[in-house]
């Protein structure tokens, strides 16, 4: 069966810094990519501007005001690391939370509704009173709680950036409320996840980090949600599944060493798809994050659009992994233990 997917695309053209990799250019050929591939399958929403107010539910007030001011200052770092402001970008990291909770509020009015959130600048490095790695405000995070507000009370998040969600991981380590599934490779930054980390106080069981070696591509992480991450979601039956969705485990993207194709982020969102259709009447919303390289990028994004509106992959998607995967079998078991799956 296919589907209508509402899809938000907010490419913030102003907020750029000279050769840094989370840029405009990556969103260069997403609109066109989508619109090729997937006609009529698409509601392309506009974003509502929203208020300051709607960022407090998980951001302090006096941090969004230092975002603002030191927007308003002009071009600037805003942490000790390379997460960098323009004048537009308060207005622009608003419209990124405004999107992916206007492509919230659309898949719950609709039934069985699967949508995709297109934003930057991404969000999943956010902590509550912290920018970091190219994220100011954590825009999955924000959408977790308004979903709650919206009578959804259990959430899944299941991140498959390359990098570690440590912005989310912290703002929910103690709520049991929202289950964090993070697979990333480890060694790079933000140097957090392991597997040890799993949640604090009530939330204790409901953070799961699987860290990756380098080089593992799409049959690890199809053991992987064998594994974990299957067993994982269906313990804990969330109301909604929401993705954070980076695509810098591509064996093309320049930040980074795993190898994962683009048709294993189609097989890794169909997985994705079954689990919200049996768990949560089928409401999932992915969420944009981290993917550097623009081609790599736009093409696994509209994989994945495949997948949530039910259509299959064409015969040209290729494969493209370099080097054998190495075993993470082992690895994958002391999950299980730590985690009673
Ligand atoms: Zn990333």
């Amino acid at each position: 069966m296919n589907f209508i997917i509402p899809i938000s695309l907010v490419d913030s053209p102003q907020h750029s810094s000279p050769g840094h990799p989370e840029n405009p250019a990556r969103f260069r050929s997403i609109r066109d990519e989508l619109s090729q591939h997937l006609p009529g399958k698409i509601q392309w929403l506009e974003p509502e501007p929203i208020q300051p107010d709607m960022l407090t539910t998980v951001h302090p007030e006096s941090y969004v005001r230092f975002i603002e001011r030191r927007a308003e200052n002009g071009p600037g770092i805003v942490d000790y690391g390379d997460t960098y402001v323009t004048r537009s970008s308060f207005q622009d990291a608003l419209y990124a939370v405004a999107a992916t909770l206007g492509t919230l509020e659309a898949i719950l009015e609709a039934s069985a509704s699967k949508g995709f959130a297109i934003i930057r600048p991404p969000g999943h490095h956010a902590a509550s009173q912290k920018a970091m790695g190219f994220c100011l405000f954590n825009n999955i995070a924000i959408a977790s709680r308004h979903a709650q507000t919206m009578g959804l009370q259990r959430v899944a998040i299941v991140d498959f950036d390359v990098h570690h969600g440590n912005g989310t991981q912290d703002i929910f380590y103690a709520d049991p409320d929202v289950l964090y599934i993070s697979t990333h490779q480890s060694g790079i930054f933000p140097g957090i996840g392991t597997e040890n980390e799993t949640g604090y106080q009530e939330g204790l069981g409901t953070t799961i980090n699987i860290p990756f070696p380098g080089g593992v591509g799409d049959d690890g992480f199809d053991k992987t949600f064998t594994a974990i991450i299957q067993p994982a979601l269906y313990r804990f039956r969330p109301d909604i599944l929401l993705v954070s969705a980076g695509y810098d485990a591509h064996h093309d993207d320049p930040l980074a060493g795993l190898q994962v194709t683009g048709k294993g982020y189609f097989e890794i969102t169909q997985k994705l798809v079954g689990y919200a259709n049996e768990l949560c009447e089928g409401r999932m919303m992915m969420v944009l994050e981290g993917g550097y390289n623009p081609e790599a990028l736009s093409s696994s994004i509209r994989n994945s659009c495949l997948a949530l509106a039910g259509m299959n992959l064409p015969e040209t998607a290729g494969t493209g992994v370099r080097f054998s995967e190495p075993d993470i079998q082992e690895s994958l078991q002391n999950i299980r233990r730590i985690h009673s799956l």
